[in-house]
């Protein structure tokens, strides 16, 4: 499993806390080049990073990006060794592709794109605006009729909930807008939803300081989230995480082996990196999580002074770190963890008093029973793990 992060956008969303920086042709293309060294320099943990063989190009906004480019970054990664016929996931901006056009859209499929994220977040356009997003719900229509016409057969939206002004009207109208297909007949095959979070450091959390802006109540937000979960349930999508639906076969090849703690090998400026290796003595693995600086700037001077070493940090996980994390993660999906692996971490009181409650559920797992949180639950899953944990 191979994650590029492409660190670039054209403008900064109202609510992100992602690591990019706006910038010119010129620094994409010194960034392309110290990708590609990185991606050569790391060949021996990219030919056994382990997992499903997928690539996901995210960001950022990879579609800043021209063709040419994203070709440089695939050849890097199959010299080194990646493959990807699993699944090969680029994220898309709406504005981009109606930019780009229909040539940029086959570009994508002829680099071997098997499916694309791309980032709606609303089909409301005073959201949009406030979300300071580059598009408006024309665009993302446009887009994704591009992206269809085109012959993408596996297209992820996302979708963001949560908003103060957000009434439930207009956002179960943005749901039923998405699954007609936004005018192509087809709905997408995979929606990611979220509640609008407030991240340190996005230009929300000033307005939140501030005073521009309060969060929305939390009776509204989960209205909203069970809104959602009814009618993507009455269109026939799969819920296999709090935050992601599929229809049946779609879901997200990448993204789930992050939840089933799979290694996976991060390049790129702020991207992390999982490496299982074998322990040597006793039954163990040693997980080790890796990642570059998030700093473009530092990462371009690391590939002029050929050390990448330098700009990464990293950690080995000790056994309760990662019981944690895969108690945390699983217990996102639907199909949840073992229940004695939950119960070797937790407290035995704490796990009887979910099941007693219905806050976990036992289902059939590959052994013997696993336990999940029902969807019925799911909106207050953080509230049920720290309880466990
Ligand atoms: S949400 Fe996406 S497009 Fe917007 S600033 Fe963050 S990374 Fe860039």
């Amino acid at each position: 499993m191979i994650y590029v992060h492409v660190p670039f956008c054209r403008s900064f969303c109202t609510y992100c806390g992602f690591y990019s920086e706006k910038t010119s042709d010129c620094t994409e293309s010194g960034f392309i080049r110290a990708l590609c060294s990185e991606t050569g320099r790391r060949k021996d943990e990219i030919c056994v990073s382990g997992g499903p063989d997928t690539l996901y190009i995210g960001g950022g906004t990879p579609s800043v990006l021209p063709l040419s480019a994203l070709e440089a970054v695939v050849e890097a990664i199959g010299m080194a060794g990646g493959r990807w016929q699993d699944e090969f996931t680029v994220e898309v901006n709406p504005e981009d592709i109606v930019e780009k056009g229909p040539e940029y859209a086959r570009g994508l499929l002829q680099l071997g794109v098997s499916r694309v994220s791309m980032g709606v977040q609303s089909l409301d356009d005073r959201v949009l605006r406030w979300m300071n997003r580059r598009h408006d719900a024309a665009s993302a229509r446009k887009a994704y009729g591009i992206l269809r016409e085109a012959g993408f057969r596996n297209i992820s939206v996302d979708l963001i909930s949560g908003i103060s002004f957000l009434d439930d009207d207009t956002w179960l109208s943005t749901i039923d807008e998405v699954l007609s297909g936004m005018g192509t007949g087809t709905a997408p095959e995979h929606i990611s939803a979220y509640q609008l979070s407030v991240e340190p450091d996005s230009a929300l959390a000033g307005m939140v300081e501030s005073g521009h802006y309060s969060e929305a109540p939390d009776d509204r937000c989960e209205r909203q989230y069970y809104i959602l979960c009814r009618r993507l349930a009455e269109a026939g999508y799969h819920h296999y995480e709090i935050s992601n639906f599929a229809l049946p076969g779609r879901e997200a090849v990448h993204n789930s082996a992050y939840w089933h703690h799979l290694p996976y090998v991060g390049l790129g400026p702020a991207a992390h990196s999982l490496s299982v290796s074998p322990a040597g003595t006793g039954n163990g693995v040693i997980y080790r999580r890796s990642w570059n600086s998030p700093s473009l700037a530092d990462y371009l001077s690391a590939s002029s002074s050929g050390d990448f070493s330098s700009i990464r940090g990293g950690e080995t996980l000790t056994a309760e770190q990662v019981m944690l994390e895969r108690i945390m993660l699983s217990l996102r999906t639907d199909s949840g963890i073992g229940e004695q692996a939950v119960r070797n971490f937790c407290r035995p009181d704490a796990v009887d008093a979910a099941l007693a409650s219905g806050a976990l559920v036992r289902c059939p797992g590959p052994a013997a029973f696993n336990l999940r949180i029902p969807e019925d639950r799911f909106f207050i899953s953080d509230n049920i793990i720290g309880e466990l944990v």
